[in-house]
């Protein structure tokens, strides 16, 4: 258990000198409120204390003017004073693991995964897809004793989850309570001081938690520091996730804090980005600002200017001349990304799928589908008129799919300016009936007392009391990923199963229309549920989609046609050695998991597996690269630098 310390505490904190040398210097600290007061502290940890989670400066809080600093009383804050008073705060963290007997057939890797939990009890799983983490948290559950545990995930997921226990016959006298991260926040919203908590919290997919002021972010937050308050070490809380950062190294960050709050030094996500990125000041019409320029994931960028050695203004590079005001000589900086992988160490498990399952590697392939003049020429508009970078790149990539979309008149509608009434007031100078007014009450008083009121028709609908009414509607125009997916239905017509990705709901429709029309049967699966159809496009009522897709003796050619970012992400689709992407969707993280539903434990190790991206516009590639460049980072950040570096 955490104990509540003193409300006045003498102690020593350690000061780092100029020269290096480590000093202990006295200080009085205070509890009290939910704050930590430095009624005494050494001036050379100033920006340490600074640098605390809810720093306060007490000079300027009127009534008070105390010239000291104060923290907020938290775990975090707790956690780096407990650092700062030379006390081995990462000693549990640092213990050896415990080694347990699994009578389940366990690989190795999942033996590790459950031993770190039992040993450690709070902690983040960076584990692929498919290495069978589900296993091993249930193997945590049962050893650890506990009779109360919440399992929090995506609602889609929840279901696969039960059926995991069911399959492994979890202890029945474990409540384990099911919940998606809305149930969580509820739960946290409607707890009172004093009502029960569960011992243990898990959080499946918890890259959902990457977002620290998000309210799933906090609820959890909130939860697991209750957990860590009531039953200390005795207490569990385990994050799940086979991309903990699918955006950025920063994503890190929440995690680590639910996980343990100040385990990373850093108080804040904006902390940690000064530490990992480079960055500038940049003029705003707010003020100045720091702007992140790139991140620390390379040695042979420049230390000082964030450039690499030939593209920055370096003396001995290539960018500038031997006297260049400008230059600066090049100093190789220290890759803060990679060493993320090294911080993390002790609170986060990292288990790459190659290192646990003898899967073959994905192979990659790229078909480039030429636009035509007329395409490019819309694109060009498109481009132009757009209101927003956002909004510019859908319309695009809607384009890319090949549809157009166009305002048409749909009728008739009330008027908005007559409410539909024909006829609206107006004012008027009896003086001068051509002065006419709308309204008054900008007017100068004078004028309005010498004004009239009339009735006069409306002038938006010329006294019809309707006005046309526009939609949006969608053109499905000729589009060149149409012929290159026949011929990969045709590659794949001996397998008989094909997976295939589009990034919105009309393109889904339409890659089902071209499938039918091959002759192949679809399971589609998007943000409308599961769909089956046959080639003929008669739909399937008697047969459970995964059952369909899996009956290869009966269905001989089934495409499953998605969404990336459809429910079901642990779903099992290893008859197919083919997923086809004809359109991505904008967020990484789910790039990683669709494709990772045919590259999976079951699938054929022999003939292994493609990943296919269909390019049309160039909008296409750009959303490629940048969800290539996050996974990069992700990867490296999980200590994998061989495929940080081929990616
Ligand atoms: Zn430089
Ligand atoms: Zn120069
Ligand atoms: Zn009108």
């Amino acid at each position: 258990m955490i104990k509540a310390p003193p409300r006045v505490a003498e102690t020593k904190l350690i000061v780092r000198t100029a020269k290096g040398t480590l000093l202990r210097v006295p200080a009085t600290l205070a509890y009290t409120g939910g704050r930590i007061e430095f009624l005494k502290s050494p001036y050379a940890l100033k920006d340490e204390i600074k640098a605390m989670k809810g720093s306060r400066w007490h000079g300027y809080v009127e009534g008070d003017g105390r010239k000291i600093w104060s923290v907020d009383d938290c775990p975090r804050n707790r956690f780096q004073l407990g650092f700062l008073q030379g006390e081995d705060v990462y000693a549990w963290f640092d213990r050896d693991l415990v080694r347990h007997d699994y009578d389940r057939p366990l690989m190795e890797h999942q033996k590790h995964l459950a031993d770190s939990g039992l040993t450690y009890h709070y902690q983040l799983w960076a584990a692929e897809m498919g290495v069978g983490k589900t296993l091993a948290a249930q193997e945590v559950i049962e050893r650890s004793g506990i009779k109360w545990v919440f399992w929090v995930g995506p609602k889609s997921s929840l279901p696969n989850i039960e059926r995991e226990f069911r399959k492994w016959n979890m202890d029945r006298s474990i409540r384990v309570e099911m919940l998606t991260y809305e149930g969580l926040v509820r739960w946290v919203d409607e707890h009172k001081p004093g009502d029960p908590i569960p011992q243990m919290l898990i959080c499946d997919e918890s890259s959902k938690l990457k977002t620290p002021t998000s309210q799933r972010s906090t609820g959890a937050q909130r939860l697991a520091d209750m957990i860590r308050e009531t039953y200390g070490f005795d207490g569990y809380v385990i994050e799940m996730s086979g991309t903990p950062s699918p955006k950025s190294p920063l994503d890190w960050w929440s995690q680590c804090e639910i996980a343990w709050p100040g385990f990373l030094r850093e108080g804040s996500t904006k902390a940690l980005e000064r530490r990992l990125a480079f960055m500038v000041d940049a003029q705003y019409d707010s003020g100045v600002f720091k702007k992140r320029i790139g991140w620390k994931d390379n040695e042979n960028k420049c230390a000082i200017c964030g450039e690499l050695r030939d593209s920055g203004y370096h003396k001995d590079g290539d960018a500038c001349e031997e006297d260049c005001e400008d230059a600066h000589p090049f100093e190789p900086s220290f890759n803060e990304v990679a060493y993320m992988y090294e911080r993390l160490k002790g609170l986060v498990v990292i288990k790459h799928k190659k290192d646990c399952l003898s899967l073959p590697d994905k192979r990659y392939r790229k078909i480039h589908c030429k636009p035509n003049a007329s395409t490019l020429r819309v694109a060009q508009a498109l481009a132009q008129s757009a209101v927003n970078t956002i909004t510019g790149l859908t319309l695009l990539r809607e384009l890319s799919d090949g549809f157009q979309y166009r305002e048409v008149e749909d009728g008739k509608t009330k008027c908005p300016h007559c409410d539909g009434k024909r006829q609206v007031e107006e004012w008027f100078d009896p003086t001068d009936e051509d002065r006419t007014f709308a309204a008054i009450d900008m007017l100068d008083q004078q004028l309005v007392g010498r004004l009239e009121k009339r009735l006069v028709d409306c002038p938006r609908c010329g006294g019809s009391g309707e006005v046309v009414k526009h939609k949006r509607i969608v053109r499905e125009v000729p589009c060149p990923k149409t012929s290159a997916l026949k011929a990969l239905l045709e590659e794949n017509e001996e397998v008989g199963r094909i997976v295939i990705f589009a990034g919105f709901t009309g393109s889904v429709d339409r890659v089902k229309g071209i499938c039918h029309k091959e002759k192949w049967d679809v399971v589609r699966c998007d943000g409308r549920g599961f769909e089956v159809t046959t080639h003929e496009g008669d739909i399937v009522t008697d047969a459970d989609a995964l059952d369909y897709w899996a009956d290869t003796a009966s269905n001989a050619r089934v495409a499953f046609v998605a969404h990336p970012e459809s429910g079901g992400m642990s779903l099992t689709l290893v008859e197919a050695r083919m997923a086809v992407y004809w359109s991505n969707s904008f967020k990484p993280e789910y790039r990683t998991q669709s494709e990772d539903r045919i590259h999976r434990k079951g699938m054929d190790e022999n003939l292994g597996c493609q990943i296919v991206d269909l390019i049309h516009l160039p909008t296409d590639e750009r959303v490629l690269e940048v969800i290539q460049a996050n996974r990069k980072l992700e990867l490296m950040t999980m200590g994998d630098f061989r495929d940080a570096l081929t990616t």
